[in-house]
C-alpha cells in the first residue's frame, strides 16, 4: 500500500488523529496500531478550507471550514502535521467574535429604532444620552469580553514538555475551536421569530425563546467540547492539561463574564453617577 513518499521517514513528534500513537520514525503509509491512512498527514498541503478563502470566497471558506472545525475532527486535526499559519487562525477567530458580536449590535439597532427615543423630540437628546450610554457601554464590554475569552483557550496549548513547532501548531488550531460562535445568528434569529410569533401562538414562541435561551450555552459547550478534542488529537501527550482545560475553562469564562457584564458596566455607572453630581 506503500507510496513512494511514504518511504520517507517521520522525523518529528506525530500523533496518529485515530488512537494518538507517535509515528515517529515511521516509514510505511499507515499507522502500526489502528491501520489509519497517513497520506493526508505525510502531505505538506494545507486541508483547512479557510487558508484557501481568496480563491474559494470568504463566505464559503469560511463555513467549510466551521463545518471541518467542529464536524471532521480527524480531518481537521491532520493539519498538526504541517506549519498552521498564525495569522490565518487569529484572522479566523476575528471573523468568528463578528459573526457573534454584528447581529447583536443589529438586534439592538433594531431595537432602538423601534422603541428608542424618537428623534425630533424636544427631550431627544437628553433621552438619547442616558438611553445611548449603558447599552454602548455594555457593547464595548462585549467585544472585549468575546476577544478575551476567544484569547483565553489558547495558553492550555503550549505545555513545556512538547517541542516548540508542535506547540506552535496547537495553539493556531485552537483558535479554529472558537467556530461556534459562527451559529449566533442562527440564535438571535430564533429569538426574533420567538419575540413575534408568541403574540400569535404562545406555545409556539415560548418553546423558540426557551431555545433561543439554551443556544448560546450549547454554542459555548461545543467550543470546549472542540476544544478538547482538538487538544485531544494534536497533543495526546499532554492529558492532563486537557482535563485541566475542561475543568478550568468555564469558570474563567465565568470570571471574564463577571468582570466585563457586572465589574467594568457598574464601575463605568458609577464613575458617570460621580461626574453628574460634581457637575
Ligand atoms: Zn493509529
Amino acid at each position: 500500500m506503500s507510496s513512494k513518499d511514504a518511504q520517507v521517514e517521520i522525523r518529528h513528534d506525530l500523533f496518529c488523529p485515530e488512537c494518538g500513537y507517535n509515528l515517529r520514525a515511521l516509514l510505511s503509509n499507515r499507522c502500526p496500531e489502528c491501520g489509519y491512512s497517513l497520506d493526508a498527514l505525510r502531505s505538506d498541503v494545507p486541508r483547512l478550507p479557510w487558508v484557501y478563502r481568496a480563491e474559494l470566497g470568504h463566505r464559503r471558506a469560511y463555513w467549510r471550514t466551521v463545518w471541518m472545525t467542529m464536524f471532521q475532527h480527524k480531518r481537521f486535526c491532520e493539519e498538526v502535521a504541517r506549519p498552521v499559519d498564525y495569522r490565518d487562525a487569529q484572522h479566523f477567530r476575528w471573523v468568528s467574535v463578528l459573526h457573534a458580536y454584528v447581529p447583536i449590535l443589529a438586534a439592538t439597532i433594531l431595537l432602538y429604532a423601534l422603541a428608542g427615543p424618537k428623534p425630533f423630540h424636544e427631550e431627544f437628546f437628553d433621552q438619547a444620552l442616558w438611553a445611548v450610554w449603558p447599552v454602548a457601554v455594555l457593547h464595548v464590554c462585549l467585544l472585549l469580553f468575546l476577544a478575551a475569552a476567544t484569547g483565553l483557550p489558547s495558553y492550555f496549548f503550549f505545555p513545556r514538555g512538547i517541542p516548540v513547532e508542535q506547540q506552535n501548531r496547537a495553539i493556531a488550531l485552537s483558535y479554529y475551536a472558537c467556530a461556534a460562535l459562527a451559529w449566533t445568528p442562527l440564535t438571535l434569529a430564533i429569538l426574533l421569530v420567538g419575540l413575534v410569533v408568541i403574540h400569535l401562538h404562545e406555545i409556539t414562541g415560548q418553546a423558540l425563546l426557551m431555545l433561543a435561551f439554551f443556544l448560546p450555552f450549547g454554542q459555548l459547550f461545543a467550543y470546549l467540547a472542540d476544544l478538547i478534542h482538538i487538544g485531544g488529537r494534536v497533543m495526546p501527550q499532554c492529558k492532563g492539561r486537557l482535563a485541566l482545560l475542561g475543568v478550568v475553562l468555564p469558570f474563567l469564562w465565568l470570571a471574564l463574564a463577571g468582570l466585563f457584564f457586572v465589574g467594568v458596566p457598574w464601575a463605568s455607572f458609577y464613575f458617570v453617577l460621580l461626574a453628574s453630581n460634581l457637575f
